[in-house]
């Protein structure tokens, strides 16, 4: 028997409140407040939420996580990274490719998405690997990925750059076949060869080695000349400085078929964090100038930067406390991302909950060639991927009282606005009060960790 929830009250997209029903995976009815028949069949199992001010938004949707399984499931599983997606309201990610072995067989993709399916928090959609094992050598079977049974459509070797221009020019060609696209971890890797940092003021006072901004800037401006001159569709991976949106706004101006991300952790945090050599602030691409977080604000509110993709990084402890310079890179995100977002852009007046449910939901749907059933508009007859959200809610982030495996948070102590509520996957709820829901139904290996 499935459940039918009756959401008392809630905003949807932030707007006026209405009852909203969700019944056999799809949204049955929007009514004024009040007015939502609930159905009285003796059978029917129905939840009634008291959602009043809460804003209902349309499941999340990331585009960058990294789930850590198969290889390093001491770090994250796809369970337990999946439960942490839908505590933090998401309905679907992307899984990045960096894995043991690494994601670049229809084998090792069709792998992943299984274990999505079996956990059953939230759709898991494969990333391919570019080039074989992330070698940058030679192009990974991209067909054989696409044609699989995970219908793989985003190709990233995230975590390396496609640096060579020859392979990156024959990637952007070849996806074009099944309408795919390359996600581009632009880093130069000659000019941040052992850099540790944000090239800048900080580093040269602390003396740890320097990050520049045109490595990222170099690589970002010659990708989307070949993405034009190839005709090609083109993603950039967690832009992180001002001349990158820069790039980014002259790009789209000039037609070229270029999107952008931005990670939550980019919108708010700085490079001055390095001074406490607390490794939890190390992250690749490295944290930024209090003026590249102005811009890339600047590039979310006007729409150059399309979505924010969490580049969740989970790290076990051993990989993570240490001294800086041999720590991984890298941080968690899916369940502070909403947050961030909220207290950056919208508690300060830039964006709407409609613009949030562009850039972490619609947008990395589209992106991700999923749109036919995630980041779907809150409507009558629409999958019921939703996620519902008290943003007047405060809460301190702790740790280790996260869903993810890791710690590696660096909001931990923190005060963030808004709370996710409940998470519901065509239907069914996979978080309620807060919580994740124990058992998904239909999972074989549960969120049990
Ligand atoms: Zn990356």
């Amino acid at each position: 028997m499935t459940t039918t929830y009756v959401l008392r009250g809630a905003r949807p997209l932030g707007g006026e409140p209405a009852d909203v029903v969700l019944s056999g995976g799809v949204i049955t009815e929007i009514a004024a407040p009040g007015a939502a028949a609930v159905p009285d069949d003796a059978a029917a199992d129905v939840v009634e939420i008291d959602a009043a001010d809460h804003v209902l938004l349309p499941g999340l949707v990331d585009l960058h996580t990294h789930l850590r399984e198969p290889g390093r499931e001491d770090a994250e599983t796809v369970a337990s990274g999946t439960r942490a997606a839908a505590a933090g309201g998401f309905t679907a990610v992307h899984a990045m490719a960096n894995t043991s072995p690494v994601a670049d067989t229809a084998g090792v993709v069709e792998q992943v998405w299984r274990l999505g399916q079996e956990a059953g928090w939230v759709d898991v959609h494969p990333v391919g690997a570019v080039t074989v094992g992330l070698g940058g050598e030679r192009l990974a079977e991209l067909g054989a990925m696409a044609d699989s049974a995970a219908r793989v459509r985003v190709f990233s070797d995230d975590g390396k750059c496609v640096h060579d221009p020859i392979l990156m020019r024959r990637a952007l060609e070849y996806v074009k076949a099944f309408d795919g696209v390359v996600a581009q971890h632009a880093q130069e890797p000659r000019l941040t060869d052992g850099a540790q940092m944000n090239e800048g003021v900080v580093s040269a006072e602390i003396g740890l080695a320097g990050w520049p901004a045109v490595a990222e800037e170099a690589i970002i401006a010659r990708d989307v000349l070949l993405a034009e001159h190839v005709g090609s569709r083109l993603h950039v991976c967690h832009l992180s400085t001002a001349g990158s949106v820069e790039i980014i706004r002259w790009a789209k101006g000039r037609g070229i078929d270029v999107t952008a991300e931005v990670t939550p952790h980019h919108l708010i945090l700085t490079d001055e964090l390095a001074r406490t050599y607390d490794p939890t602030y190390k992250v690749n691409p490295p944290l930024r100038t209090a003026k590249d977080v102005e811009a890339v604000r600047a590039g979310l509110a006007d729409g150059t930067i399309d979505i924010v993709a969490t580049d969740h990084a989970p790290h076990t402890r051993e990989d993570k406390d240490c001294e800086w310079g041999a720590a991984a890179f890298g941080m968690t995100g899916l369940e502070t991302a909403l947050a961030v977002v909220q207290q950056t852009m919208v508690d300060t007046g830039r964006m709407t909950w409609a613009d949030v449910a562009r850039v972490l939901s619609a947008n990395p749907a589209r992106i991700g060639r999923i749109d036919a059933t995630q980041g779907r508009p809150v409507a009558v007859g629409e999958p019921a991927n939703l996620t519902l959200v008290d943003p007047a809610a405060t809460r301190t982030v702790d740790g280790a009282a996260q869903a993810t495996a890791s710690g590696n948070t660096p909001f931990a102590g923190r005060e963030l606005p808004g709370r996710v509520v409940a998470t519901f996957l065509r239907g069914r709820a996979t978080v309620l009060d807060g919580a994740p829901v124990a058992a998904p139904a239909g999972a074989t290996r549960g969120g049990a960790r």
